[in-house]
Order: C-alpha cells, then structure tokens, then sequence
C-alpha cells in the first residue's frame, strides 16, 4: 500500500512561509504543547479530541504524495516567476519524516524551491538525514533556557539546539523564527542572550512573530483549555527595541 502523511491543511500563495510565493502543507501531529500554540488542532497526529469536529482543518486526512503533488505542482508558474516553492509546516514536519522526505524527493523532481518550518525537535542523527532533503529552514528558536523552555512547551531544548547547530555547520540556509511571548522571552536580556546565541552561530536572518490570539476560537471548539486567555497580543510598533537588539548584533531581523 501506498505510503500516506497525515495533513491538515494546503494553503496556496503563502506569501510568509519562505521567499516568493509558496505552497504551505500542513503535517498534523506535534511533540510540542506550546501555552501560546495558535493551531491547536495541529498537535494531535491521530485527530482523536476533534473528532466531534466534521472539518478537516481539524481532523486531517491522508495524503499519498501525488495526491499533495497535484496540488503543488499546479502554481509552478508563480514559484519559477517569484523565486517560491513548497513549505512543509504543521505541526512537526519530522514527526512524520519518511513521507516528509519523499514529498522533498518528489517537488525536486520537478525543480520546486522546499523549504521547511520545524522545531527541531528530533533525533539529532535523524535530523542530520532531513537536512540533505531541503533547500531552506524556518527554525522556530523559542528560548535558550532549558528549563524555561520544558516549562513552557512541554520539551526540553537539548535535542533543539544542538540540530540548529547542525543545520547551520551543514551549510543549510537557516532563518530563524522567534514567537514573542508574554511572561516568556519577551525581556531584552532574554533577547540580548538569543540574538548573541544566533549571530555567533552564523545566522544571519531572524523572524519574529509577536504574540497573538488568532488561535483562541480553536480552543472552545476543541473544548480544550487556553492558557494564555486574556493575555494581550503583542504589536510590532511596541517591540522596536526587542528587534534592536537583534539588530545590533548584526542579524537581519523583521516582524512576520
Ligand atoms: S511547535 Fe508550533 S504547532 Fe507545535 S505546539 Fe508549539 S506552536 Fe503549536
């Protein structure tokens, strides 16, 4: 039988996952339980506590690789005209690697850009494997602490950093993506401590993504509880000097 990946969702001209316009597949199924996570319906692989739920955003569905490719293949002409291409996203694009590595093999196949949106949170060996499959990485950096870091998502960031590390010593193109949370690392000490980390590193691009209650809805439908209910979304306009600090320390850093 034909291999299959768990997806969410296929979102067509995403214009903030990767450079041009992309092509976003969504993996459903995440290691991680961010307090702040905005897709919630992401994080369980099997579907299980959205099953009241008759929408596939929430649920998911089997996808063999042609069955996504159908859907990829179709913007080529934007990709070649913007410089764009595929993103895998979720969820955890490595929690389902072997499906994630042939749907890389198959978009190669056919000259498309892949870049992916991960955690790094997997086996080092097995992450050094992923890297020979993509062509560029959205490496979410949350924090540096490792306490902190359990605390607030669920996992320790051991495995994290040590594949970014990688990432970037196996030349791979790596823009890091740093959510701005509340009560988390949103002091500038904090910041000052992860863009010195970054530059040091080699990294030369960051993204921040400032908090937002985009995801809160999710949460009643899934009746699940949220964490961060009446915590206020940040705004880019009130974190000029949070990107300062990044920018001093010679990184390239915009708001997403
Ligand atoms: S890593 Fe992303 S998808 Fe996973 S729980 Fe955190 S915010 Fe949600």
């Amino acid at each position: 039988m034909e291999r299959t990946g768990k997806i969410f969702n296929i979102q067509k001209f995403s214009i903030n996952d990767g450079p041009g316009i992309r092509t976003t597949v969504f993996f459903k199924g995440c290691p991680l339980q961010c307090r702040w996570c905005a897709n919630p319906e992401s994080q369980n692989r099997y579907a299980a506590i959205a099953d009241a739920i008759e929408d596939e955003t929430y649920c998911g569905r089997d996808y063999t690789v042609e069955q996504v490719m159908i859907q990829v293949r179709k913007d080529k002409p934007f990709y070649d005209q913007s410089g764009g291409g595929m993103t895998l996203s979720g969820g955890e694009v490595l929690q389902q690697m072997t499906f994630a590595v042939d749907l890389c093999s198959a978009a190669h196949g056919e000259g498309i850009h892949v870049a992916a949106e991960t955690t790094g949170y997997a086996a080092p060996q097995q992450f050094r494997s992923f890297l020979d499959h993509v062509d560029l990485l959205l490496y979410d950096f949350k924090h540096y602490d490792r306490a902190l870091h359990y605390a607030n998502t669920g996992v320790y960031n051991d495995a994290i950093l040590e594949n970014l590390r990688q990432a970037v010593t196996a030349k791979i193109p790596v823009i890091a993506r740093i959510p701005v949370i509340p009560e988390f690392n949103t002091g500038l000490s904090t910041a000052r401590h992860m863009a010195q980390m970054l530059a040091d590193w080699g990294i030369r691009e960051v993204h921040l993504l400032p908090f937002h209650q985009f995801g809160e809805k999710k949460y009643q439908q899934l009746g699940v509880p949220y964490e961060m209910e009446g915590v206020k979304q940040l705004h880019p306009e009130a974190l000029g000097d949070y990107r300062k600090v990044f920018l001093d320390c010679g990184l390239d850093c915009t708001f997403r």
